[in-house]
């Protein structure tokens, strides 16, 4: 399968994704993922694209083209993908078609997860994450067993710097912006399929699936 997980952040891409993968062995890319390690472990592409995290602002087409080029073209990705996160703006779209053209291969799905803004900035405000391996909890909908610590491996949780109203906001006007017209541009491919992610992790996982198995 090659899938692209689309939606405003928040929708659950990275949790739906990661569900996919325990099902398909796909692999997960997440371009956010890529970039947050980055910036942790002070590679120079993370010197590069912090500024741009921190704000919420996206980071530049060609930077993310390079990024993408190199990474789907890794052994690893030869039989499949879930894509989450990328692309995000429409000179990734076609960066996406060139690359997969070179490879030879084209996309099955994109999905399109969508949920209204207010509980959007519920989920992000309340998230919480792992540092060390990566586990998603929420202080209501997902709160750990013991406060502020990862069921998983035990770490502090932390909840990451672009999860505050502030940077949320500006991250939905560049969504708005700049990443909801490329639903429209999958959507004349007939690759766009829109899923409803309101509720729970498993419930908007059955629609995925309901979606796949329909075709
Ligand atoms: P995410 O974890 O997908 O919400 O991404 C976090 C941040 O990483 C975004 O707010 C952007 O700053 C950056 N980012 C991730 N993917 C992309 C992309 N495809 N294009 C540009 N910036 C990206």
């Amino acid at each position: 399968m090659r899938i692209v997980l689309m939606g405003m952040p928040g929708a659950g891409k990275g949790t739906q994704a990661a569900r996919l993968v325990g099902e398909s062995g796909s692999l997960h890319l997440s371009t956010g993922d890529i970039l947050r390690e980055a910036v942790q472990s002070g590679a120079t592409l993370g010197r590069k694209v912090r500024g741009f995290l921190d704000s919420g602002a996206l980071v530049p087409d060609d930077v993310m083209g390079d990024l993408i080029a190199e990474r789907l073209g890794r052994a690893d990705a030869a039989e499949g993908f879930i894509l989450d996160g990328f692309p995000r703006t429409l000179p990734q779209v076609a960066t996406l078609d060139s690359v997969l053209e070179r490879l030879g291969v084209g996309l099955d799905r994109v999905f399109f997860l969508g949920a209204p803004e207010t509980e959007i900035v519920r989920r992000l405000t309340g998230r919480r994450v792992c540092p060390n391996c990566g586990a998603l909890f929420h202080l209501e909908q997902r709160p750990p067993s013991s406060a502020g610590v990862c069921d998983e491996c035990g770490s502090a949780l932390v909840q990451r710097p672009d999860d505050t109203e502030s940077v949320i906001r500006e991250r939905l006007r560049v969504f708005n912006e700049q990443t909801l017209p490329i639903a429209d541009a999958y959507r004349q491919r007939g690759l766009l399929r829109e899923v409803d992610a309101t509720g729970g992790p498993q419930e908007v996982f059955g629609r995925l699936r309901q979606e796949l198995g329909r075709d």
